[in-house]
C-alpha cells in the first residue's frame, strides 16, 4: 500500500560556525571546558550588557552560504526570537527573520535509493531549494546527569550561549529519507570542505530536524506534518524519517487523524515519541533586534571570501571524471574529504597513471588509513611516495602483488618504496633469458604433468606459471613467464 502515498521532507539544519570566539562577545567556543567557565556579562544576558557582532562569523557565514550555491544579501537585521528556557539567560534569541543573511538558493545534490543491503541503485541529481540560511547564537545547555542531587535539581552550562549557528532550511523537496541523508550529506562536506563548520554531528556542531507528512499520490493538500528532533547522526535521521513516514501512513490507513507535534526519535527503541503538540507551540513574537545595527556585507566581501574558496566538492567531482577519466563512484569517494582530494591530485600526478593511483587509494591505502583511524591529511605514505609506488608498478620494477606488501611496509615505516624494494631486494624479474632457465628447470621436474599437458590436458598452464613463480619467489613479471612458457610449451 505504501505506493500510494507520497513523503514529503523539508529540513533544518544549525550548523556551528567555527569561530575562536562567540558570535556577539569575546568569550571562547572551546568545547569540554569547565562549566560556565566561558562566560561573560554579553552571554549571560546581564542587563546594561551590549552585543558587537564577531566579523568572523560574517566570513564564515559567507563561505556557508557560498559553499551551497546562495546569494548573500546586501542587507540582512537581527531579530529577537522570545521565548523562556532555562538555557537562554536573556528570554529571547538573537536570530535573523524576515530579512535573513541568505535566501532562495538551488542547490543540485546527487541522491540513490539504496537496496536491502543499503548500497545505493541509481545515482541521479536532485534540485533542492533552500529557502534561507540566516545566522542565530545558540542557548545554552540544560545538564540533567551526573551531577549531585540531579533527582532535585537541573543544572545549566552557559558555555554554549552565544555560539554563532547558521540555520539552513530548505522547502519539503524530500520525497524519500535517502534524499534526506544524501542532502545532508552534502551540506555536511561542503561546510566542512570550505571551513565554514566542523559539521561534526557526533559533537553536536550540526544538528539536523526534519518536517514530515504524507499524503496520497494525487492530492494537492499537504498532509498534516510532524517535527522530528533529537536526530544525532545523518544515519539515525534517516532512520527516524522511514520509521515516522510508515507510522504516519499506518495511522491514516487505519482510519485515524495525524497530530501536528513534535517527535523525537529514540534510536535504542527505533521509534519516535511525542514531545510536544501544537497547542504548546510557540509564538516568538520576533522583533528588530535595537542593540544591533543592520547587517551589511559588501560585494568586495563577498568576492573576496570566494576568491579565498577552494574548488568546491562537486566541481572537483567532476573534473576528476573528465580529467582523470575516473568513475563516478571513485571520483565521489575521492572528493568526500578536502585532504583526500588534495592528496589524490598529488598522487596521481606523481604516477603518471591517474586511474590507477585512483585504485590504490581506494583499495590498499584507505584500508591502511581506515586500520589507524586517521584521515589521508595524516598518512604516513605521502602522495609522491604513493604516486612513485604505482609508478614502479607500472615499470615493471615490482609485480603488483609485491606492491601491496611494499605499500603496507611504506605506511609502517614511512619509507619510500625504492628504498623497501632495495632493502628486501623486491626487483622483479623480466629478463627473458633468466626466465627461461627456471623455465626450463620447472619443465625438467614435472615430466609427467608436461606429458597430460602435450596430451591436451591444457588447464594445466596455470600449474606451470605457477611453480615458475614458486621458483623464482614471486619475483617473475608474470606477464613475461606468460610469454616465454606459451613459447616453450606450443613451440
Ligand atoms: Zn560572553
Amino acid at each position: 500500500m505504501t505506493n500510494a502515498w507520497e513523503t514529503i521532507i523539508g529540513l533544518e539544519i544549525h550548523a556551528q560556525l567555527s569561530t575562536e570566539s562567540k558570535i556577539f562577545c569575546g568569550c571562547s567556543t572551546r568545547f569540554g571546558d569547565e562549566p560556565n567557565s566561558n562566560t561573560c556579562p554579553v552571554c549571560l544576558g546581564l542587563p546594561g550588557a551590549l552585543p558587537v557582532l564577531n566579523r568572523r562569523v560574517i566570513e564564515l557565514g559567507a563561505r556557508a552560504a557560498l559553499s551551497l550555491g546562495l546569494k548573500i544579501n546586501k542587507k540582512s537585521i537581527f531579530a529577537r526570537k522570545n521565548y523562556f528556557y532555562p538555557d537562554l539567560p536573556k528570554g529571547y534569541q538573537i536570530s535573523q527573520y524576515d530579512q535573513p543573511f541568505s535566501a532562495n538558493g538551488q542547490l543540485e545534490i546527487m541522491t540513490a535509493e539504496r537496496d536491502e543491503a543499503g548500497h545505493p541503485m541509481e545515482w541521479r541529481p536532485k534540485e533542492i531549494t533552500i529557502t534561507r540560511l540566516h545566522l542565530e547564537e545558540d542557548a545554552g545547555k540544560n545538564v540533567h546527569e551526573g551531577l549531585p542531587d540531579i533527582d532535585r535539581y537541573s543544572y545549566i552550562d552557559l558555555n554554549r550561549a552565544g555560539t554563532p549557528l547558521a540555520e539552513i532550511v530548505t522547502e519539503p523537496d524530500f520525497r524519500s529519507s535517502w534524499e534526506a541523508y544524501d542532502y545532508v550529506n552534502h551540506v555536511r562536506r561542503a561546510l566542512q570542505w570550505v571551513g565554514a563548520s566542523d559539521a561534526d554531528m557526533e559533537k553536536g556542531n550540526l544538528r539536523c530536524e526534519a518536517n514530515v507528512s504524507v499524503r496520497r499520490i494525487g492530492d494537492e493538500k499537504l498532509g498534516t506534518k510532524v517535527e522530528l528532533k533529537n536526530l544525532n547522526s545523518v544515519r539515525f535521521m534517516q532512520r527516524g524519517i522511514e520509521f515516522e513516514v510508515n507510522r504516519q501512513i499506518g495511522v491514516l490507513e487505519s482510519g485515524g487523524r495525524l497530530q501536528q507535534e513534535t517527535r523525537l526519535w529514540d534510536e535504542r527503541a527505533g521509534e519516535t515519541r511525542v514531545m510536544r503538540s501544537k497547542e504548546e507551540a510557540h509564538d516568538y513574537r520576533y522583533f528588530p533586534e535595537p542593540d544591533l545595527p543592520p547587517l551589511i556585507v559588501s560585494d568586495e566581501l563577498v568576492e573576496r571570501v570566494r576568491s579565498a574558496m577552494p574548488e568546491l566538492p562537486e566541481a572537483r567531482r567532476r573534473r576528476f571524471m573528465e580529467q582523470y577519466e575516473l568513475s563516478f563512484s571513485d571520483a565521489s569517494q575521492l572528493t568526500s574529504e578536502l585532504s583526500l582530494a588534495d592528496y589524490y591530485e598529488q598522487a596521481a600526478e606523481a604516477s603518471g597513471n591517474p586511474r590507477s593511483a585512483a585504485n590504490w587509494m581506494r583499495s590498499e591505502l584507505s584500508r591502511e588509513l581506515e586500520n589507524a583511524g586517521i584521515t589521508a591529511a595524516s598518512s604516513p605514505v605521502s602522495a609522491a611516495d604513493l604516486g612513485a609506488l604505482v609508478r614502479l608498478i607500472d615499470e615493471e620494477k615490482i609485480s603488483g602483488k609485491q606492491g601491496k606488501d611494499v605499500l603496507v611496509e611504506m605506511f609502517k615505516t614511512g619509507k619510500s618504496a625504492a628504498a623497501i624494494i632495495e632493502e628486501q631486494g623486491l626487483v622483479q624479474l623480466s629478463d627473458s633469458g633468466e626466465i627461461d632457465s627456471i623455465i626450463d628447470q620447472v619443465l625438467a621436474a614435472s615430466s609427467q604433468q608436461l606429458e597430460s599437458y602435450r596430451a591436451g590436458k591444457e588447464s594445466l598452464f596455470g600449474f606451470f606459471v605457477g611453480q615458475v613463480m614458486k621458483v623464482s619467489k614471486g619475483k617473475a613479471n608474470p606477464k613475461v613467464v606468460n610469454e616465454r612458457l606459451k613459447a616453450k610449451l606450443n613451440g
